[in-house]
């Protein structure tokens, strides 16, 4: 479904997102500078793991010499809670944002006024990308609060030009209400909170592909090819996906153009590297590692080679659209959600690939990993089609098992559900349920 625009109206930002690679370079270097020198002059952490690597900031003279810094790890953020990473005082902030923190202190991050103006640029840059333009509607669906997800998408869109409907998640009803009546033509949230959308405006009897709905801009979770297509099948749009993490910024670091071969990493404001996540030295281009991320441009909480913990692999080769910047190819997923299931390396999107299409189940599953004795179980959770009666259940059990155990190496146990037994997500779906003792 790619879009072919005319050349004059196929950029944001002609001039930064097709520099020169060269240029580009010259760009970072010169930021990284100028980030390492505040991040050493303003945060004690950054200044004393520099001096114990026995690097200065004027060091830096050749963006290979960034592998001399130190890394940043997200325990970082909070045996420093809540402030103690920042570059500048309290009251040179605009904003603050914390994680959830489902475990222990919550992860808090701060932007200067300048910070929020880079952050919306870079997502208005991103939905532009995706292929929103100035006078769209766009329905932002991302959970409103302390998560930058609501807020990040907000302001790049009015950035953007567009008309924003400031939803937040919940109440699937008057989102297919509002979807239709406001005539959107952009949606953003979640991959899982698109695909329940869906769900609902069937039941309904309301066929999105009929709406003015053209752009999916999702991300904030993992999510396969499959879903993809699934996606973009029932709600009639292009689904674009996008990438980004509250420790280096929010969303808006990385996103798709309508060829949806990679997400352009933004490379004027970040430095990626792609890592072994062993040895931590750098893999050739194109195969997979950790993704590592350096900013370039944030005042308040300036992140030096922040560890993502996201699996995935980076080219260089110029795209089709024209723009310059790196493209990262589909995150597979965080290494903290990878699960070792008897030796075998497996993430919730391989097994989400395999189940999504596959006749007589709906798209969505859970997955629950035990362990009895040494040995992990795992069982999956996917829900029956409608149209299968119960009867037909054991068949479908045996043939996603079979295709699992065929594609992926692994042998799981398969329950079938009756529909609509799984919960629906509203915002980031929760896809395994680990019950191992920790
Ligand atoms: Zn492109």
């Amino acid at each position: 479904m790619a879009a072919v625009l005319d050349a004059p109206t196929r950029y944001f930002d002609a001039d930064v997102e097709t520099m020169p690679r060269e240029r580009l370079a010259e760009l970072q270097l010169q930021r990284l500078r100028e980030t390492v020198r505040r991040a050493h002059d303003h945060v004690p952490l950054h200044r004393q793991r520099m001096q114990a690597a026995g690097v200065a900031p004027d060091d830096l003279r050749t963006l290979a010499d960034l592998q001399r810094l130190p890394f940043t790890v997200k325990t970082d953020l909070r045996d420093h809670y809540p402030f103690g990473m920042f570059a500048c005082p309290l009251e040179g902030l605009t904003r603050l944002h914390a994680s959830s923190g489902t475990t222990g202190k919550p992860t808090v991050v701060g932007y200067t006024k300048g910070d929020l103006e880079t952050w919306a640029a870079l997502m208005a840059r991103s939905l532009y990308c995706a292929g929103a333009r100035p006078g769209d509607v766009i329905h932002n669906a991302y959970g409103y609060g302390l998560f930058t997800g609501g807020l990040g998408a907000h302001y790049g869109a009015e950035r953007l030009g567009g008309v924003v409907v400031p939803m937040s998640g919940g109440s699937t009803e008057r989102q297919i209400a509002l979807i239709t009546d406001f005539k959107a033509r952009v949606l953003c949230c979640t991959p899982s909170y698109a695909l329940a959308i869906v769900e609902v405006a069937e039941q309904m009897g309301v066929d999105l592909r009929q709406s003015a709905l053209r752009v999916g801009m999702f991300g904030a979770e993992p999510w396969s090819q499959a879903m993809r297509l699934e996606i973009e099948s029932r709600m009639g749009l292009q689904a674009i996906d996008n990438y980004g993490l509250s420790e280096v910024m929010g969303p808006g670091v990385a996103v798709e153009c309508t060829h949806q071969d990679g997400m352009h990493g933004w490379e004027d404001h970040f430095l990626f590297e792609v890592l072994d996540p062993e040895t931590l030295k750098p893999m050739p281009e194109g195969e997979a590692g950790e993704l590592v991320i350096t900013t370039l441009s944030k005042q308040a909480l300036p992140m030096l080679r922040y560890r993502t913990r996201d699996i995935t692999r980076v080219t260089t080769q110029r795209c089709a659209c024209g723009r310059t910047h790196l493209r990262i190819l589909r995150v597979a997923g965080r290494s903290d959600d990878m699960l070792i299931i008897r030796g075998v390396n497996v993430y919730p999107s391989q097994i989400e690939s395999v189940l999504v299409g596959r006749p007589g189940i709906a798209p969505h599953y859970q997955l629950v990993v035990q362990r009895h004795g040494s040995l992990d179980e795992v069982a999956l959770e996917v829900e029956a089609l409608p149209s299968v009666s119960v009867d037909g259940y054991a068949a479908v059990a045996h043939d996603v098992a079979h295709h699992i155990k065929s594609m992926i190496g692994i042998s799981t146990t398969v329950q079938v559900l009756a529909p609509g037994s799984i919960a629906r997500s509203q915002g980031k779906a929760v896809r395994v349920r680990d019950l191992r003792p920790k």
